[in-house]
């Protein structure tokens, strides 16, 4: 495909589909420095806006598909750039064309399945709760305490199923009347508006929206960061303002109110990895700290990268359907950061850093000792020793 000149029309399309703040860049790479890309290889994020002021988006190519939205340079522009939307904005074009080259072609499926099951694994719509099987969960009625969100990977995702069983297992535990919306239930469209299929975010999004007020929901619950960033963030644009709270502050909450009593204890050493949607899109660092710190037996330390200037696990903005080279996996930094400050758990909070970082684990030898959990599994076997069904 030729590269686009110069064209006016294409700088007003991306300013069009939401990327006009390149026009205030003054190309100080401060972005490019803070950018995770540029741990495992070379990637100008500059250069895209640069290239977007100029109407010369090279959506021919694979660069423009490898911003995992992570926030860390919109956070350090002395401009206010807003990189992510710049990128977004081209995106939108390229999807618009049809142009999905190298890692970016597995994207036309995940649209498909969206459309047809609304899940982006492939997943048909009547298995969404095979996750539950044996656990005795209610579909959401009006009135109930609090509607749990489970979303597509904690879903379908047979790792991440088992976050979504322990978060379960301890609603019980605590009490909570909740319910869930079984197969009414749909992607949350977080990741698919990041990789410019607006049309499909719009679909999704007016659909949990009506199974949202047609059930009588007022409280959700949700697993996963990417969940909690568009429905507090995003769905708003839809008139939707419900109470949505991540399963970190719920947590911290049940403790908090006396309903979760920890019997058991957790003697390791743990390290907690901020996931970039709950973390730094979202200020949510602290509670899940509490959390941990409220487990007997729990050394809590901290990774290098953490809080504000957390290192992205590569999921973010669609990469997680995206194929990764092993050398370039944010991943395998991250879990030799866990080992480096003598963490035995590296503990988070979403599916895509679970899925990351499982992927990273198995490149350790069999013999390493560091184990993935999600902050859910460690609480469920410090609250009474229960198996957690984690595999090492
Ligand atoms: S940090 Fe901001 S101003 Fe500097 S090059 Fe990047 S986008 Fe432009
Ligand atoms: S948002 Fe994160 S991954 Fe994307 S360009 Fe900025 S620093 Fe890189």
């Amino acid at each position: 495909m030729e590269l686009a000149t110069p064209f006016k029309e294409i700088i007003e399309e991306i300013k069009e589909v939401g990327g006009e703040s390149f026009k205030v860049c003054y190309q100080c790479g401060k972005c490019d420095v803070v950018c995770p890309w540029n741990k495992v290889t070379n990637f100008s994020i500059r250069k895209i806006v640069r290239q977007a002021a100029l109407g010369l988006p090279e959506i021919e190519l694979d660069d423009i598909w490898r911003c995992s939205t992570c926030g860390n340079c919109p956070a350090k522009c002395p401009r206010g750039v807003e990189q992510i939307e710049v990128g977004v904005a081209i995106r939108r074009i390229a999807a618009a064309y049809d142009v999905f080259p190298g890692a970016a072609s597995t994207l036309p499926a995940v649209s498909a399945s969206l459309a047809s099951d609304g899940n982006p694994l492939g997943e048909e719509r009547d298995c969404r709760t095979d996750w539950a099987k044996g656990l005795n969960i209610k579909p959401y009625t009006e009135g109930m305490e609090i509607l749990y969100f489970v979303g597509c990977y904690y879903s379908y995702d047979p790792r991440n199923q088992k976050v979504a069983r322990a978060t379960a297992k301890i609603l019980e535990k605590a009490g909570v009347d909740f319910g869930i919306l079984g197969t009414k239930e749909s992607c949350c469209g977080e990741s698919i508006r990041k990789v410019g299929n607006e049309d499909a975010f719009k679909m999704l999004a007016k659909e949990n929206i009506k199974a949202f007020i047609d059930a009588g929901v007022k409280r959700i619950l949700v697993s996963s960061p990417h969940c909690y960033h568009t429905f507090r963030n995003e769905y708003s644009e839809f008139m939707m303002n419900l109470e949505v709270v991540h399963i970190t502050q719920y947590l911290a909450e049940l403790i908090e109110a006396g309903r979760l009593e920890v019997g058991g204890e957790f003697n390791r050493r743990v390290a907690y990895h901020d996931p970039c949607y709950l973390g730094r899109h979202n200020g949510v660092f602290d509670a899940p700290r509490s959390v941990l710190r409220k487990l007997p037996g729990v050394d809590l330390v901290e990774l290098p990268d953490h809080r504000e200037d957390s290192l992205c696990c590569g999921g973010g903005g669609g990469r997680i359907w995206m194929h990764t080279d092993k050398e370039e996996r944010f991943g395998d930094i991250r879990l030799a950061q866990a080992r480096d400050v003598g963490a035995s758990v590296l503990v988070t909070s979403c599916p895509y850093c679970i899925s990351n970082f499982e992927e990273s684990r198995l490149g350790l030898p069999d013999d390493d000792p560091l184990t993935i959990r999600d902050l859910t599994e460690v609480v469920l076997e410090a609250l009474d020793g229960t198996d957690a069904e984690v595999a090492k």
